[in-house]
């Protein structure tokens, strides 16, 4: 936590929207916060301080992969909380042994280390790429590369892998060595990769960019490269791992399996039924060609791309304010939905029921029209 003087060098914003909401306005305004006050969860919805529902197709950002105030973990939580909240890193602590067990178990991987958020699992990963060099006493190799359109985080050396700048704007100088090479490009990586190489960091399915997913070969190119010229393969799933894409891990779905995979957001297990969202966002792209292209996306990671001149944060704002329904808007203008993986068919049927509803109002309107 930091508290400021002032946040006025760095964002402005109405004082008549931030003085609405409790707390507001003391709030660092550093994020675009859509103008209502969530108090509660359920399951897949989530509920404003004037008892209105919405349909959560945000669940945090791909963060609560089972549903709000799920009971089995509000239960769990208070349990730990009543024995032991925190004993340092000194000594040794029965939870954290068992859950890096069930992760060695089912990644095939050996080690874990335990981090609080996903841009220190990254940074986490990259020191850890370079002190193996370091102590291999390979002076040469300390360059960390990675994919642009790629975020891996904001905390200095995650910042300095992800290639996209809108997010590194401002904070220059970053830590040196990092280099940016094109997404599923083979031919790109090979020229990229050599021995300075200690790490090629990646998302299997890039989240923040739009919902991208690599091409298998792609990364099958990865860990051939980084085998042959000694670099390590790291998998940054904090958004598609954990289930959402259809395994618990997301390099079991295409089958090329990293030296380290990063891991936060919804580390917990669930069920992802993305077949029916899938199909209903095809419907949609293809009844409304001109407002959509084609669904990209796996599991419950789905993005559905708006083609200019509509906007995908005019559809969020309808949607949320007309049929509450919460969506939101990454990367290159798409909508993008990361639910908690326990949806169920039934809210599947009807967030594409206030999809449609709000697409169509859209599409009768026109591009201009905002909600
Ligand atoms: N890596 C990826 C792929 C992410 O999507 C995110 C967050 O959106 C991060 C890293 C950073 O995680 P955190 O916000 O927990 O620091």
């Amino acid at each position: 936590m930091s508290v400021f003087r002032t946040q006025a060098p760095i964002v402005a914003k109405a004082e008549s929207v931030r003085e609405q909401f409790t707390g507001e306005r003391h709030l660092l305004a550093n994020y675009a916060r859509a103008p209502i006050e969530i108090v509660r969860g359920e399951g897949c919805e989530l509920i404003d301080a004037q008892g209105n529902r919405y349909l959560d197709m945000v669940a945090g950002i791909a963060v609560c992969a089972l549903g709000h105030a799920r009971p089995e973990i509000t239960a769990a939580i208070a349990e730990q909380a009543a024995t032991l909240v925190q004993a340092s890193n000194l000594f040794y602590h029965e939870p954290s042994g068992t859950l890096a067990n069930k992760l060695a178990a089912r990644s095939g991987l050996e080690h874990v280390f335990f981090s609080n958020s996903g841009t220190e699992a990254n940074e986490a990963a990259i020191k850890l790429a370079r002190k193996l060099a370091y102590r291999k006493g390979e002076t040469q190799r300390f360059r960390i590369l990675s994919c642009e359109g790629s975020f891996h985080g904001r905390t200095f050396g995650a910042l300095a892998a992800t290639a996209n700048p809108h997010y590194k704007e401002g904070f220059e100088p970053l830590p040196g060595g990092f280099a940016y090479t094109p997404f599923n490009d083979i031919a790109a990586l090979e020229q990229a990769i050599d021995e300075t190489v200690a790490a090629f960091i990646v998302e299997p399915v890039q989240g923040e960019s739009g919902v991208k997913p690599a091409d298998p070969e792609f990364l099958a190119a990865a860990r051939r490269l980084c085998d042959r010229h000694g670099a390590l393969l790291i998998f940054d799933e904090i958004q598609c791992g954990m289930g959402r894409v259809g395994t618990l891990f997301a390099f079991q779905t295409f089958g090329v399996r990293p030296d380290v995979v990063t891991l936060a957001k919804s580390l917990a297990n669930g069920l992802p039924i993305g077949a029916a969202l899938r199909e209903g966002l095809q419907g949609l792209h293809e009844r409304y060609p001109a407002m959509f292209a084609p669904p990209r996306g796996l599991g419950l990671m789905l993005g559905l791309p708006v083609r200019e001149p509509y906007e995908a944060k005019a559809i969020v704002d309808r949607a949320r304010v007309a049929h509450h329904l919460l969506l939101n808007a990454a990367g290159d203008n798409t909508l993008r939905f990361v639910p908690p993986l326990v949806i169920s068919n039934a809210e599947i049927a009807e967030v594409l029921a206030r999809l449609a509803r709000t697409v169509a109002e859209v599409a009768a309107e026109g591009p201009e029209r905002k909600p």
